[in-house]
C-alpha cells in the first residue's frame, strides 16, 4: 500500500500531522469552541430566502469582489467595534482561516518567516508552513500572557516578516492588552516592515474593547474576525479581516477567482440581519463562560482568566488521561497539548453542569499537580488581575 512518505511531498510536510480535534459522537461536545445555540428559526428561513433568490443565478459566478457582503461587515465592525470602517477595508474569505492563509500567500512564503507567541491557534504554525513560510515560536509567560520585552527582543532579533497575535488567544483565553499590540507593532516596524496580524477570532467574547481601533494610521496591521463562533455559524465558513485598503489589493493578488460562493455570500448576508439576536447569544455564553471560570475554581482547579467562549482549566499531572477520563463520563472537551492544562468550550447551561459533573468527579480521582496544587490561591488572584 502506498503511504504519505512514498509520495513526493514537499520536505517541510513530512512528518507533520495535519489539524484534527477528534469528531467522536458523545453526548456533550464542547471540543471546538463552537456556538451551542442553533440559528434561531426566523433566520433559519431567511437564509432560505436568500438562498433561493442566489439560486436562481447559479449559472453565474459569484461578486468576485463580495461588495455588498463586505459592506455589511464593514457596517456591523462599525457599530459594535469601536471604529468606523469602509467597505475598501474589509476582505472576506471561506473562514477566517483562508483569510489567514491569503496573507501568508501575500507577506510570507518561501524566505521569509512568521512569528506567534505559544501555545495560541495551532493553525497559524500549520498554515504557515503550508505556504511555505517559516514558522517560529516564541514564548509567553507562566500566566500566558505575552512578555512584551522578551516578545520585542525576539522580532528584532529574528525579524519575522508576519507577526501574530492572537487575542483573546486560543487556547489559553487571554487577551491581549492594546499596548502591547503597539509595543510589538512598533518593534516589527523597526525589524521590518513587518505585517502584524491581529486574530480577534474570539473578539466579541472579550471583557476588553475590541483592538480594531489600533488599524487607524498602522498600514502594516491587520485584525481578522470570524462568523463561526460568535455568530454560531461555524458550518457557514466565512472569515474576513479589516486593515489599510492597500491589504486588501495585496491579498487579490492570491486570492482564487470567485472564491466566496453566492450560496456563502447570501448565507452570511441574512446572518448580519440577525445580528442582535445573535449577540444576545453571546451574552448568554460570556456569562456561561464566567460562571464555568468560578465553579471550576470552587472545586479547586487552577483556571486561566477568560476572554473567550472557553475555559482554560488544570493543572493535571497526565492532562491526556484527564481527557480521556471525562470523555469516558460523555463529555468531550480538548487537549491542545498544553502540559498540564484542558481546554473546555462554555455550552448550554445543561451542558455545562454535564461537564462540571464529570470535572467534580475528575478532580476527585486525579487530583491537581502536586507541586502546583499549593499555589492555587496565589495564582488565582494573579490570573484574575490580568482578566
Ligand atoms: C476558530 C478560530 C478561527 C476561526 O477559523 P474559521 O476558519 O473562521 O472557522 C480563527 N482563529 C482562531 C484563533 C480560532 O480559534
Amino acid at each position: 500500500m502506498t503511504g504519505i512518505d512514498d509520495l513526493p511531498i514537499r520536505d517541510e510536510l513530512r512528518g507533520q500531522s495535519p489539524y484534527g480535534a477528534p469528531q467522536l459522537d458523545v453526548p456533550v461536545r464542547l471540543n471546538t469552541n463552537e456556538n451551542p445555540y442553533p440559528l434561531p428559526e426566523a433566520l433559519v428561513a431567511r437564509i432560505a430566502e436568500r438562498v433561493t433568490e442566489a439560486a436562481r443565478e447559479l449559472n453565474r459566478y459569484p461578486d468576485r469582489e463580495a461588495v455588498e457582503l463586505r459592506t455589511a461587515l464593514a457596517g456591523y465592525l462599525s457599530r459594535t467595534a469601536g471604529h468606523r470602517v469602509g467597505t475598501e477595508q474589509v476582505w472576506a474569505a471561506n473562514g477566517s482561516n483562508e483569510v489567514i492563509q491569503q496573507l501568508l500567500q501575500t507577506f510570507g512564503g518561501p524566505g521569509r518567516s512568521a512569528l506567534g507567541f505559544e501555545p495560541s491557534y495551532s493553525m497559524h504554525a500549520l498554515i504557515s508552513r503550508g505556504t511555505g513560510t517559516r514558522w517560529l515560536s516564541g514564548p509567553r509567560k507562566a500566566d500566558f500572557t505575552i512578555d512584551v520585552s522578551a516578545a520585542r527582543a525576539e522580532i528584532a532579533e529574528r525579524r519575522p516578516h508576519v507577526v501574530f497575535i492572537c487575542s483573546p488567544n486560543n487556547p489559553t483565553g487571554t487577551a491581549v492588552a492594546a499596548d502591547t499590540v503597539i509595543a510589538l507593532y512598533e518593534a516589527a516596524q523597526a525589524a521590518g516592515p513587518t505585517m502584524v496580524v491581529v486574530d480577534e477570532a474570539y473578539g466579541e467574547f472579550s471583557h476588553q474593547p475590541s483592538l480594531l481601533p489600533l488599524i487607524e494610521g498602522r498600514p502594516h496591521m491587520v485584525l481578522t474576525r470570524t462568523m463561526s463562533k460568535a455568530f454560531g455559524a461555524a458550518g457557514l465558513r466565512l472569515g474576513y479581516l479589516a486593515a489599510d485598503p492597500a491589504v486588501v489589493d495585496a491579498v487579490q493578488l492570491v486570492r482564487l477567482p470567485y472564491h466566496l460562493s453566492s450560496v456563502t455570500q447570501a448565507t452570511a448576508l441574512a446572518a448580519l440581519e440577525h445580528t442582535d439576536t445573535l449577540l444576545g447569544y453571546v451574552e448568554q455564553l460570556k456569562a456561561e463562560r464566567d460562571r464555568l471560570v468560578g465553579e471550576l475554581r470552587a472545586i479547586g482547579y487552577r483556571v486561566t482568566a477568560s476572554d473567550a467562549n472557553f475555559v482554560q482549566f488544570g493543572r493535571f499531572a497526565d492532562s491526556h488521561l484527564a481527557w480521556q477520563a471525562i470523555l469516558d463520563r460523555g463529555v468531550l472537551i480538548r487537549d491542545n497539548g498544553v502540559p498540564g492544562w484542558l481546554r473546555v468550550t462554555a455550552g448550554t447551561p445543561a451542558e455545562n453542569d454535564a461537564f462540571l459533573d464529570a470535572a467534580k468527579h475528575v478532580h476527585k480521582d486525579h487530583g491537581v499537580h502536586p507541586e502546583h496544587s499549593t499555589e492555587h490561591s496565589t495564582e488565582q488572584s494573579t490570573t484574575e488581575e490580568s482578566a
